[in-house]
């Protein structure tokens, strides 16, 4: 077997490599402002991964998430329980003179834990209020937007992931690693922030 891991003998949110590792308060900052999260579940032995948006529950120390009462994530999820959640952001994409060292800013979460679907009509309305005030905060119930009916929660399956551990990883250094063995140095404008089109996970030709 590769040098590397066995869930047998170690966590799955340990870390290979400590330096860039982030804490508890860290982490529980950047999951309430990221966007975007990555879902994984499989049916059977064929992985699959769900793109949504989330809402991170600090009471429960759970993740909701909300969607469709049919499809693959309600097939998936029915079949099998465990779950691994990723989002991140990128920063500045980091050139150098040396092919190996080119690089990315970057910081994640990935949190691992278990699936559960919402039954409790309180719980439903509570992570649907939450992810509307996540992704639309001036707006507000009563007078902008109408109450969620019962009708609306038959249409609407909400999920909790309930957090067994987690993990947040950050590598923000401003420049990567440089030739040592006398490469000219790189031109100063590559250094410039934006520089390059999919930098801070822009989309090229946007
Ligand atoms: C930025 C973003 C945010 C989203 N937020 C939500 C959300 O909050 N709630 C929500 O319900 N959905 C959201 N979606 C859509 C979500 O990714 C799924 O497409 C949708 O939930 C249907 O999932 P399902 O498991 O029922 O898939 P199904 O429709 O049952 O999947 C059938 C097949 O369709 C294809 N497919 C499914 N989803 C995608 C996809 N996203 N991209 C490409 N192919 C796909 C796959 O080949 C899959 O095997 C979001 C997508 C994006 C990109």
């Amino acid at each position: 077997m590769a040098r590397g891991y066995n869930l047998d003998s170690r966590p799955a949110h340990q870390q290979r490599r400590g330096n860039l590792k982030q804490g508890e308060d860290w982490i529980r900052d950047l999951i309430t402002r990221l966007p975007l999260g990555y879902f994984a579940t499989r049916w059977d032995d064929q992985p699959f991964v769900h793109p949504m948006t989330f809402v991170y529950a600090v009471d429960k120390h759970c993740i909701y998430m909300h969607g469709s009462t049919v499809g693959r994530r309600r097939a998936n999820t029915d079949a099998h329980e465990k779950m691994c959640f990723c989002a991140s952001q990128m920063g500045q994409l980091l050139p150098s003179n040396q092919a190996l060292n080119f690089s990315a800013q970057y910081r994640s979460v990935m949190a691992f834990g278990t699936v559960r679907l919402v039954a409790e009509e309180a719980e439903q309305k509570v992570a649907l209020y939450a992810l509307i005030d996540k992704y639309f905060p001036p707006l507000k119930l009563d007078s902008d937007y109408s109450p969620i009916r019962p009708e609306d929660l038959k249409r609407t399956a909400v999920y909790a992931l309930d957090i067994d551990n987690w993990s947040g990883k950050e590598n923000w250094k401003e420049r990567t690693d440089m030739d040592d063995r006398g490469w000219p140095e790189l031109d100063e404008k590559y250094f410039e922030p934006d520089i390059f089109a999919m930098s801070r996970g822009r989309v090229k030709g946007e």
